[in-house]
């Protein structure tokens, strides 16, 4: 075992929180707690709101199960056991349903820390899937922590991935680089680097506040872009955490102060456990990237706010009057492509077709 293994295995902070125990111990054994130490000493314990808490301690409104378990309809995209198939271009390999931490707020809430039965087992069977599809073009390891695999299958995605030669590149979705930067081994990034040469290797990872952006993290990054390898952020909208334009302009200014593409800002998805305590109301996320928008350099706008929809990633273009504005940025289907379409703006609607009409 790898000595950052085994300081994980040390340093997970299991607690049961003892004023709202009864409550807490509900949430956990549903959705358990994962917290490594040193996200845990981000934690400012005087402050009862603090948001890396919130994001990262068991919260009682967990136990409220309003919203669904699968908000962009992954059971349907599912081609192999863990291999979606969604977009024409884009696979998705669920690599494993561990993660160093487990977030609070997370959308694949229904698998991770739990069932292994989504993750993908047969790598040989997904090369061949992959190898057969000459219209995917990418493909992202995900999960789950993708970092959470050992080096040596780690290796061994990328030793199948880079031989097949229409994949322009590889993604690993981790989000190590947050909350367990030890995790960027020179090891690991060796194994990077080194099929880094056959093909394109890009990290997405999930900022989601600036008290994240620690000296460890940034030495992380600093390994990992010494080598070429790209960085990509996608931060989620989250009530209590970064809901502020401030708060969401500092975390944006200071992804790009260090060289990560900010790409992606998603609005929260209605999932059970997450939607009554994180979610906003979409008027209340456009307004505030609007007002952050004002406090961003043009580097800093580069994002897309977007909300994944069983149909496609569908952006939040803007406002007009009393009519919210979309656009679908992926689609599923071709008929969808770049498709535009109006709503009248609702002051509570946190989602489409939940609180506003369904696309046509
Ligand atoms: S690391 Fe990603 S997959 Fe794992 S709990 Fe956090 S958001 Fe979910």
């Amino acid at each position: 075992m790898e000595k950052w293994e085994l300081n994980l295995r040390n340093d997970i902070v299991d607690l049961r929180v003892k004023d709202q125990e009864t409550t807490l111990e509900e949430v956990i054994e549903r959705h358990p707690m994962r917290i490594p130490k040193y996200y845990y000493d981000l934690i400012d314990q005087n402050d009862p709101n603090d948001p890396i808490k919130r994001i990262s301690y068991p919260n009682a409104f967990e136990v409220d199960l309003m919203g669904d378990y699968d908000t962009s309809g992954e059971a349907s995209n599912t081609k192999l056991p863990g291999l979606q198939h969604k977009y024409s271009t884009t696979a998705l390999v669920l690599t494993t349903s561990t993660c160093f931490m487990y977030c609070r707020h997370c959308f694949r809430k229904r698998l991770v820390g739990l069932s292994s039965e989504e993750i993908n087992s047969r790598l040989d069977e997904t090369i061949k899937y992959l190898s057969g599809h000459e219209e995917i073009n990418n493909v992202l390891l995900s999960g789950g922590d993708s970092f959470c695999l050992t080096d040596e299958q780690i290796e061994a995605y990328l030793k199948g991935l880079t031989e097949i030669k229409h994949l322009n590149y590889i993604r690993f979705g981790t989000r190590s680089l947050v909350v367990y930067p030890e995790r960027i081994t020179d090891n690991l990034v060796s194994i990077l680097e080194k099929y880094s040469k056959k093909k394109e290797i890009v990290i997405v990872t999930q900022f989601n506040h600036p008290r994240e952006l620690t000296q460890e993290a940034l030495n992380a990054i600093k390994k990992i872009k010494n080598i070429g390898v790209s960085i990509n952020n996608q931060a989620v909208v989250l009530k209590g955490v970064n809901d502020t334009p401030d708060v969401l302009a500092e975390l944006l200014n200071g992804l790009n102060r260090v060289g990560i593409n900010p790409y992606y800002v998603f609005q929260c998805r209605p999932v059970k456990a997450v939607k009554i305590g994180f979610q906003k109301t979409l008027l209340e996320t456009y307004t505030l990237i609007q007002e952050t928008r004002k406090k961003l350099d043009g580097l800093s706008k580069r994002f897309r706010l977007i909300m994944s929809h069983p149909r496609g990633k569908v952006e939040i273009v803007g406002v007009h009057g009393n009519q919210m504005i979309f656009r679908f940025h992926q689609a599923k289907d071709m008929s969808d492509h770049d498709k535009m379409f109006i709503r009248e703006i609702d002051e509570k609607a946190q989602w489409l077709d939940n609180d506003l009409m369904p696309i046509e």
